[in-house]
């Protein structure tokens, strides 16, 4: 391999511009030529496509977003697409790929290294920590701390009025950040759609003692088809028990935004390196990830299964505490 092309797909997530750098700078350190493709898949096909000096990452490490722009491409999803996506990286001479982005980004990896003879690399980048292999994803920390930064503003309120209050935060069909989230702030409950088969979750949080001691309520509800969002629920609440004063909060794209968090930085930093290592090693099709603080790879086919299991443990300590 003598260049390889980096790129931001999906949903963006605080921490991608720190692994942008790192991939950059890990690359030249190592004798490798970088070329920044834009928006994502597109860019492959489009053909909108730059050189990356180490300049071009300077002072980007603290930047939210992605400077490469990021998209969901259709074009990529057909074999027609992934052709000419094929046929740019020849142009252009890059021989090796390194994707940031979510499960969606990752499967589009898969697909086309199958088709194609070029080593794809993933790097999780995705606010949800969905992706299976990997403690956490690059800009999973930031989300965390912004909803508990807004939780803390909401249960201000929540006090003041003694209200019960639904917020709804992200994490596409996962709980990381709706349990995770209410642990940090001090919620009263979190509706996670791993255990909205097997239990009425607001049944439970209505049963376990609402408002026992306590002047407002907050739960914490995980967007998804699942759950229902935060909306059924409250609504649900206004006609089962309408004695109860209730208020929703959808924190909505604002999760998305915002300087990385110092942990998303050095997981940005590390993952972004790791990924050239990885190419140097002959690696192919693998995501980079960090487990028990130690770099792995991990198979794209076990990394993209969707099944990351929720700690139990997490959700015994959140009823614990919630008395
Ligand atoms: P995320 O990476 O955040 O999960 P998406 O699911 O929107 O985001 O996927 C991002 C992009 O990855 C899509 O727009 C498409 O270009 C590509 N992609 C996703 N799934 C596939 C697939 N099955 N085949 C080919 N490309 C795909």
């Amino acid at each position: 391999v003598k260049c390889v092309g980096i790129l931001t797909s999906g949903g963006d997530a605080p921490g991608m511009n720190a692994a942008i750098r790192a991939v950059t700078r890990a690359a030249i350190y190592n004798g490798l030529q970088v070329k920044g493709i834009y928006r994502g898949y597109k860019g492959l096909v489009t053909g909108e496509i730059q050189e990356f000096k180490s300049q071009n990452v300077s002072n980007i490490i603290q930047l939210g977003g992605t400077i490469l722009k990021t998209a969901r491409c259709k074009e990529f999803m057909t074999v027609e697409g992934r052709q000419i996506a094929h046929e740019t990286m020849v142009k252009e001479g890059i021989d090796a790929l390194i994707v940031i982005g979510g499960d969606g980004s990752l499967t589009g990896a898969r697909i086309f290294a199958q088709e194609y003879d070029v080593p794809c690399i993933g790097i999780p980048g995705t606010i949800d920590n969905d992706l299976y292999g990997t403690d956490t994803t690059i800009g999973y920390d930031t989300a965390l701390n912004t909803i508990l930064d807004a939780v803390d503003k909401i249960r201000d309120t929540a006090t003041s009025h003694e209200r019960l209050f639904f917020v709804e935060v992200m994490g596409r069909d996962a709980g990381f950040l709706a349990l995770n989230g209410a642990i940090a702030s001090g919620a009263e409950a979190a509706i996670i759609p791993e255990f909205s088969t097997e239990v009425d979750q607001l049944e439970e949080f209505i049963k376990s003692g609402y408002r026992k001691s306590k002047n407002s309520s907050i739960v914490i509800v995980a967007e998804s088809e699942i759950t229902g969002g935060a909306m059924h629920y409250a609504e649900r609440v206004k006609n089962e028990y309408p004695q109860y004063d209730v208020r929703v909060t959808i924190l909505g794209h604002l999760q998305r935004g915002g300087s990385p968090t110092a942990n998303d930085r050095i997981l940005a930093s590390r993952l972004g390196a790791a990924s050239i290592d990885a190419i140097q090693e002959g690696q192919r099709n693998v995501m980079v990830g960090i487990e028990n603080d130690e770099i792995v790879y991990v198979p794209f086919t076990k990394a993209i299964k969707n099944d990351k299991p929720i700690n139990k443990e997490l959700v015994n300590v959140l009823r614990t505490l919630s008395i």
